[in-house]
This record gives C-alpha cells, structure tokens and sequence, in this order.
C-alpha cells in the first residue's frame, strides 16, 4: 500500500520558476526510492514538498487516508550537510527531535544508545561534531532523524560531499537500515551507481519542467 502520493503535482515558485509540472508517484511502504536527475530538474522540491515543508501549487501531496499535517512526526528528514549543533554533543544533538517533544534528557537515553548503534556510533555519545569526520557527522544526522521512529526517511543528497570509501560503507548502512526497520526511504542522488545498486525503484527526472522522464524497477537489491 502506499505511504505516500504525489497526485499531479505542480510548484511554481514565487519567482516564476516552474519546478514541477504534473509530477505523479506512488510510495509504497518499504520500497527504497531514489529520484536521479540533473540539477535544478526538482529533486529538492519533491523531498520537500514530501516533508509538508511547503505546499504544492496544483495537484496533491497525501498520505493516503489522513492528513500529512497529522505526520509530520513521522517523517525523518536528512540534509545534505548534516547541520549538527556545534556546542552540543552527538547524544544531545540526536535529543533534539526528543527534546523538541518535551522527552527528557534521562527519558531519552535508552532510545538514543538505540539509534546511535543502528548507525555504528556506539562510544561516540560524548563526543562533539568539530570530533567527527564527515561520514560521521551524516551519522549522527541519520540517527537523528530516526530517533522519532520515522515511518518515512527522506534524504537529501546525504552522501554528496563525502568521499567514495565513507559513501560506500553508508550505502551498506542504509540498506541495512532498510532491511532491519523496514523503513520507507526516498532520497535524492546524482550518482547513477548508488541509485541503482541501493534502490528498489529509480525516478529519472527531466530537467524542465520538473517530470517524470523514465521509472526503472529493480528486481534484486545485491545484498
Ligand atoms: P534539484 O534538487 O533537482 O537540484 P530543486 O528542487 O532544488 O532542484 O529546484 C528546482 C528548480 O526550482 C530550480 O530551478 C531552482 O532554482 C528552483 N527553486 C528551488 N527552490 C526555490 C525557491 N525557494 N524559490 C525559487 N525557486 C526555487
Ligand atoms: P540543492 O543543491 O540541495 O538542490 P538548492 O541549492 O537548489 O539545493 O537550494 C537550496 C535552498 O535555496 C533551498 O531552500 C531552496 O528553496 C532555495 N533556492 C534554490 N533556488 C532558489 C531560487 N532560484 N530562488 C530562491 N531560492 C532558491
């Protein structure tokens, strides 16, 4: 079934830019999706758009029998620099969603041990981000953004600005992530490799304005 749709989806931007145009997609719950294509084609807008971080022009963003307003929640949302708070250690900055909920510090550990060993951080609770090499601040982000038990995981560029060895060893992650909490995950990718070995389904964009130019499915993700 469906966790997500996009139905016809239009985004004119108050500038007059057209980033989406009749923009159509189905997700369903558990697939791994990736949207490929040139910069600028609407990527960014369609994650976005996913989030309920703004609303479309035309068309209509749901989740299929309620109101996306009521899951805001349940959607975690990975940037693609991993804008981690400085002054605040990796537990506390994998807190804040919590944080944000009213769940103390002490009510909070438990899941935040959790998290940090599903993105192999375990030890590293007391550390500070100016610690961290870039694979693992975009960890800390990740264990972030499924500290709220994310049905949904969208991700923007997250592994852009790292180095091959690093994207390599996330992708393997993720797919584990994938296979372990059955999570729904969309993310946004200018690598053809990484698309096609990590998704079950690849969204090729075209660049204007903003459409769906080819579906691939994939049968078997290499394990
Ligand atoms: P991508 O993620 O594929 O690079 P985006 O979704 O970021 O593409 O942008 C699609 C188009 O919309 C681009 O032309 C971009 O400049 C434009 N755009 C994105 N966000 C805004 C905005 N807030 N205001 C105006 N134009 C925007
Ligand atoms: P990305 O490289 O991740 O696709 P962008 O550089 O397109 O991101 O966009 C970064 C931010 O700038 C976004 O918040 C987007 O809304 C905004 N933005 C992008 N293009 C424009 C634009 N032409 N006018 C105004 N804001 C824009």
């Amino acid at each position: 079934a469906p966790i997500m749709s996009l139905d016809r989806v239009g985004k004119v931007f108050a500038n007059g830019v057209a980033a989406l145009s009749n923009f159509t997609l189905d997700v369903s719950t558990g697939e791994l999706v990736s949207l490929l294509g040139p910069s600028g084609c609407g990527k960014s807008t369609v994650l976005r758009l996913m989030a309920g971080l703004m609303a479309p022009t035309t068309g209509r963003v749901f989740w299929p029998g309620s109101r996306i307003q009521d899951h805001r929640h349940e959607i975690g949302f990975v940037f693609q620099e991993p804008t981690l708070m400085p002054w605040a250690d990796v537990a506390d900055n994998v807190w804040m969603p919590l944080r944000l909920r009213g769940v103390s510090r002490k009510k909070a550990s438990e899941r935040i041990e959790e998290c940090l060993s599903l993105v192999g951080l375990e030890g590293f609770a007391d550390a500070y981000p100016r610690e961290l090499s870039g694979g693992m601040k975009m960890r800390v982000s990740l264990a972030r953004a499924l500290v709220l038990k994310p049905r949904l995981l969208l991700m923007d560029e997250p592994f852009g600005a790292l180095d091959e060895i690093t994207r390599f060893r996330l992708n393997d992650d993720l797919l584990r992530l994938k296979r372990d909490l059955g999570a729904t995950i969309v993310f946004v990718t200018h690598s053809i490799f990484e698309s096609v070995s990590l998704s079950d389904r690849v969204i090729v964009m075209s660049p204007r304005p903003g459409t769906v130019a080819a579906e691939i499915r994939i049968d078997a993700t290499p394990e």
